[in-house]
């Protein structure tokens, strides 16, 4: 990584609150908006997943909700591609493909529009956090449901203990797997 990226990556860091036992105890929460009140700081996060994919092959961006429409919508502005939503079940207004997956407890349906992904689109998936990699697991799925396939996944924060990263490998072994932090 480049110098400029790597004192990006230390001030995103710093701005990233830690909120113990939030939403229930054991969880130390990752809590991104104090980054959103530093507009040179979302500036350069902008330019740093610019210059980390701008050589992937990709057609569109797909964020998952909802934080992932944040930076997800920047970088597609900033790459000139089309943006994607994929959000939870009864969300979006028009005609849907959906995908149901295990939560630790229960289950839980994701959506995207049926006309937003092309059959045979390459594309780029991103979120704020990987933790397990249920959700972006999920969310690659219903890419394949639509014909295309994941090129890259792209993450501000990466809980390396957790092994997502692992579990993207194993069901998308073509695909880039990147975070621009990880603890
Ligand atoms: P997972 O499916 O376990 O990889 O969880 C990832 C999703 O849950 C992402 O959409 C995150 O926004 C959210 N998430 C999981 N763990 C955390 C955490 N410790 N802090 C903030 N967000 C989290």
């Amino acid at each position: 990584m480049q110098e400029q990226s790597t004192a990006v990556v230390e001030r995103m860091k710093a701005a990233i609150r830690n909120i113990p036992d939030f939403p229930k105890p054991g969880i130390q929460f990752k809590d991104i908006t104090p980054i959103f009140l530093d507009p040179q700081l979302c500036t350069d996060i902008i330019e740093s997943l610019n210059e980390e994919f701008h050589l992937q092959d990709f057609d569109a961006i797909v964020g998952i909700e909802s934080r992932g429409f944040l930076f997800g919508l920047a970088m597609a502005t900033r790459m000139r591609k089309p943006f994607v939503l994929i959000r939870k079940a009864g969300k979006l207004p028009a005609a849907t493909v959906s995908y149901k997956y295990q939560l630790e407890y229960g289950e839980a349906t994701i959506e995207v529009h049926e006309d937003a992904i092309q059959p045979g689109w390459k594309v780029l998936v991103h979120d704020d956090l990987l933790a397990t990699g249920g959700t972006a697991q999920a969310a690659g799925k219903l890419v394949e449901k639509l014909g295309a396939e994941v090129a890259a996944y792209s993450f501000l924060v990466d809980l390396s203990f957790l092994n997502g990263k692992a579990v993207l490998q194993q069901e998308f072994p073509k695909a880039l797997i990147h975070g621009l932090s990880s603890y």
